[in-house]
């Protein structure tokens, strides 16, 4: 996973949403026109730098993911090549394949609307608020599997937001981040 610098997300801000085509409205998904890599996705180049445009589209307008996968969750389906922010969520590799997994066994794809939205067993989306929320009571040493119950999602998910949450203003942010999401 791929972490994207401070720096590479203003130079993106610039440019990136010329690419975007917008023209089915605020709730529709927004296509990106620009390259496509591998299944669809978008990709974005950034100084040199390659990167998944939903990513970069995360970002630009909600922060940046650090660690966390970006992930899609469409109102008619997932479209990888979709960047409306209101269409992406934050989640672990585990919920990415979870999520791939149960979408694939509902009929996600082909029948989007036995899909409810937000409906999700064992990988409920968090609110920026409640990731804040999170590292608060980390913070006041709440222990992780009590948070994960209380919140609904893995141990794994409060492990990447402690993990955020001391190593990432260190130096050793980045490649901490990284040896954990490979
Ligand atoms: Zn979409």
């Amino acid at each position: 996973m791929k972490l994207i610098y401070p720096a590479t997300i203003e130079r993106a801000r610039q440019r990136f949403w010329l690419h975007v085509d917008r023209s089915g409205g605020p709730n529709a998904c927004w296509i990106w026109t620009g390259s496509r890599g591998y299944y669809g996705y978008g990709r974005v180049n950034v100084s040199g730098s390659s990167y998944l445009a939903h990513r970069m589209a995360y970002a630009l307008t909600k922060g940046d993911p650090g660690c966390f996968w970006v992930l899609h969750d469409c109102p008619e389906g997932d479209n990888p090549s979709c960047v409306n922010p209101q269409h992406l969520w934050l989640g672990t590799a585990e919920d990415n394949s979870q999520d791939m997994a149960q979408k694939r066994r509902h009929g996600a794809h082909t029948h989007p609307e036995r899909f409810a939205r937000g409906e999700r067993a064992g990988s409920a989306k968090l609110t920026e608020t409640e990731v804040a929320n999170i590292r608060q009571e980390l913070a006041r040493g709440t222990r992780g599997r009590l948070l994960a119950q209380r919140f609904g999602v893995s141990e794994s998910v409060i492990s990447c937001i402690k993990l955020r949450q001391t190593w990432c203003r260190s130096s050793r942010r980045r490649q901490t981040c990284r040896d954990e999401r490979s």
